[in-house]
């Protein structure tokens, strides 16, 4: 597939994540960032429009921010969300994925906002609580809207199925890269660099059976895309 196309799959896929998210009574509001750590995910086709966001507004200065102040400790995640579904499905082991808890803010939160709001990685808008995080230490979250993120985690990869799942710093640093982003624009990427994780196509969905039937509109919605 094109990489607009894709692009666009992306933006369609986000307003049906955010009608279906904007049904619950969450706490998440502006100013609220105890969410926003060092550990997020994201594919390359979330940084490609979020490098397109920043080119198109004049504020490339969060690259550099980006580099500046990577936490050495950030998550790195060792495999995909849809291969981690292969491997439960087939009742493998996924491999453990440290991921330190004290890594500290993302580097681009400034005064607990997110300049990339609009074009923010998926795993920053799918991470929302119905009481305020900082008040109760953790989120909490219905394990219906946990399902649901699970399944839009999973497609927006098999849309990105030519590139790589990573940290937002390591997937951005990646696509800064003249040489990259033009090769991951071709379509010509190769083995995943170290830091970065190969994508790849949905094969089984991590739907639990509470949730079959619940998630069929979703499906549906999701499926007249196209993806
Ligand atoms: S998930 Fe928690 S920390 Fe993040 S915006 Fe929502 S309430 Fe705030
Ligand atoms: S990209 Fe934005 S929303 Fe995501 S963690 Fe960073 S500051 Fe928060």
């Amino acid at each position: 597939m094109e990489l607009n196309a894709k692009l666009t799959l992306l933006e369609r896929m986000v307003d049906i994540y955010d009608r279906f998210a904007g049904e619950f009574d969450l706490a998440c509001e502006k100013y609220c960032a105890h969410c926003c750590t060092a550990n997020v995910t994201m594919t390359t086709l979330e940084g490609y429009r979020i490098l397109n966001h920043l080119e198109k507004t004049g504020e490339t200065r969060y690259l550099e921010m980006i580099a500046r102040q990577a936490h050495p400790d950030r998550f790195l995640p060792r495999i995909s969300i849809n291969r981690m579904a292969d491997i439960c499905a087939r009742d493998g082991d996924p491999p453990d994925e440290p991921l330190n808890p004290d890594a500290g803010p993302c580097p681009v939160l400034a005064d607990d906002t997110c300049p990339l709001y609009p074009v923010r990685p998926f795993g920053c808008r799918c991470m929302v609580s119905a009481r305020n995080c900082g008040r109760t230490g953790f989120a909490d979250m219905d394990p219906f809207i946990l399902t649901v993120n699970d399944v839009f985690l999973q497609h927006l990869e098999h849309i990105d199925a030519q590139g790589y799942t990573g940290n937002f710093v390591d997937v951005m640093q990646f696509l800064d890269l003249n040489e990259n982003r033009q090769n991951y624009a071709a379509g010509r990427l190769g083995a995943a660099p170290d830091g970065l994780v190969a994508n790849q196509p949905v094969f089984v969905l991590m739907i639990p059976p509470e949730h079959r039937e619940r998630i069929q509109p979703l499906l549906m919605q999701i499926r007249s895309l196209h993806v």
